[in-house]
């Protein structure tokens, strides 16, 4: 039994629990940080995040380098082995851990490894790998403990043949082709990296396109750019059998009759709580019907001591979001200021072209405000698209009726992850549209796609109601 009471204990040492402990330790707070895996830094430095995009990085790096096709040579080897598509990984890996510790160590922040279990509302038993245990007394408890791969039981995942985002990346080789079920944000992530290494890929969803979700323009561009690759995608098939064929494939038959084969399989649908483990009654909790914890704007639960940060808490399930959650909750538990909850949050998907959307889509604005104005603009008119051969982009402006306010931003193309931080600045601070065009930006950027997008929304300001006026700029 520690003897220390604790002002915070903070389960999980993801994004959001990082931050929690970060914020309640610049506060003067004794702050115990309980992580069962070996290192800290959660799913997203070690299973998601980083590596996925440690992977796109140096995807794109070889395809940029075959772009120059005069000047070398680049081809991607069949069955290249993962670790050298992965090189700079662990150089990341190892300069985040150093980075986390350091940041964790100066803020004297007392890291304990095990795994954590509720022994009542205040009480928090931590079980050692070697099976010792403590238990750690907190004025609040703060519950960041993320998510995992969503794995139902008639998908049998074997982390082998049929992998989940989790195994993904520990695949020996580079496959010849693989079968992607799914086609949310990770699905559409790993489908895009893996075809343009020259993989095989065939994504398979129930819905009619990719990333559905989406504004239509978007989910379309980024089809045409997977397919421009060769990638494949099989809307409205619902996978009713999958299995490994014992010998070399694995084999997937479809709900509509149609069977796909591959060397590999990525099942990417959704993402489950980890919460199992927590004893979440003894505090005083139970999940909510979607195997999620309930908790309010500042992340307080139904217990008001107890806060739950990040995926645990479910959408929108950011590294982002998460890090917000967990500064926003440990204000609120010590009375200061969390600041205003932020209704504008970005999402960015890292898909080959990325993809980003801040604010309301044409559909949302159409549906609230009737006849919105909209521009877009192709990035093959922006000069620094023609300059970094980023054709394949699009800037989305959605304003209201008058054309006076942006009310939300779509992009697809490289950049857009980048790019709409100025839409979202723009809307959180309610610019006027006209803001985009008195002011100067770097030519050539892509962020020149703003200004031809804000003129032909003024442009649409002498015509309202005209339909046929809200037609693309190019
Ligand atoms: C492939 C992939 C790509 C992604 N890409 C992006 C992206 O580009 N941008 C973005 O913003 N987000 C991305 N995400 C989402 C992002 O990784 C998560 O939203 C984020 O990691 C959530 O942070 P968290 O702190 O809630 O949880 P996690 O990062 O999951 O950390 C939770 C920690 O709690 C620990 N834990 C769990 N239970 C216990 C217990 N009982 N006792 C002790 N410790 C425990 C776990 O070991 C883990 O270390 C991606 C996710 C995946 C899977």
């Amino acid at each position: 039994m520690s003897d220390v009471p604790y002002d915070f204990v903070i389960i999980g040492s993801g994004p959001a629990g990082q931050k929690a402990a970060i914020q309640a330790s610049k506060k003067g707070c004794r702050v115990a940080l309980i992580e069962r895996d070996r290192q800290v830094g959660g799913s997203c430095v070690y299973r998601g995040t980083i590596p996925s995009k440690t992977l796109r990085e140096n995807a794109l790096q070889l395809a940029r380098a075959s772009q120059c096709q005069q000047a070398v040579t680049v081809q991607v080897e069949q069955h290249a082995p993962m670790n050298h598509l992965m090189s700079r990984l662990q150089q990341v890996l190892d300069s985040h851990d150093h980075l986390i510790a350091d940041q964790l160590g100066r803020n004297g922040i007392t890291c304990i490894h095990g795994r954590a279990t509720f022994k009542n509302p205040h009480e928090v038993a931590v079980t050692r790998v070697d099976g010792t245990s403590d238990t750690l007394t907190g004025k609040h408890v703060v519950i960041a403990t993320g998510s995992r791969p969503r794995s139902p039981d008639d998908i049998p995942v074997d982390h082998e043949y049929i992998l989940d985002s989790d195994s993904v990346l520990s695949m020996c080789y580079l496959p010849e082709s693989m079968l992607v079920l799914g086609s949310g944000v990770i699905a559409c992530e790993y489908a895009s990296i893996f075809a343009l290494l020259g993989v095989n890929v065939t994504m398979v969803d129930r819905f009619a396109s990719p990333l559905g979700f989406l504004d239509p323009d978007l989910s379309a561009r980024f089809q045409d750019s997977f397919e421009a690759f060769g990638g494949r995608f099989v809307g409205n098939a619902k996978v009713s059998d999958i299995y490994w064929d014992g010998a070399c494939e694995v084999v997937a038959r479809m709900d509509n009759g149609l069977q796909l084969s591959a060397e590999k399989a990525l099942f990417a649908l959704g993402r489950m709580a980890n919460v199992d483990s927590l004893g979440l009654a003894a505090a005083g909790l139970e999940v909510n019907q979607y195997g999620i914890l309930d908790a309010d704007e500042n992340c307080q639960t139904k217990v008001p001591h107890i806060y739950a940060v990040g995926d645990v808490i479910g959408a929108p399930a950011l590294a982002s979001s998460s890090m917000d959650q967990g500064r926003r909750a440990v204000r609120h538990a010590l009375g200061l200021p969390p600041g205003a909850p932020a209704h504008t949050i970005p999402s960015g998907i890292y898909t080959i072209p990325e993809i980003a959307s801040v604010g309301l889509t044409e559909l949302q604005a159409r549906k609230e405000y009737g006849s919105v104005k909209v521009a877009k603009v192709d990035f093959a008119e922006v000069a620094r698209g023609q300059i970094a051969g980023i054709q394949d982009g699009l800037l989305k402006m959605v304003s209201d009726p008058e054309g006076k306010y942006l009310l939300g931003c779509q992009i697809v193309g490289e950049g857009a992850t980048e790019l709409i931080h100025l839409a979202q600045m723009a809307l959180v601070s309610q610019q006027p549209v006209d803001i985009f065009v008195e002011n100067i930006f770097n030519f050539p950027t892509l962020a020149e796609a703003y200004r031809i997008g804000a003129l032909a929304v003024i442009a649409q300001r002498g015509a309202a109601n005209d339909e046929s006026s809200l037609a693309a700029v190019v």
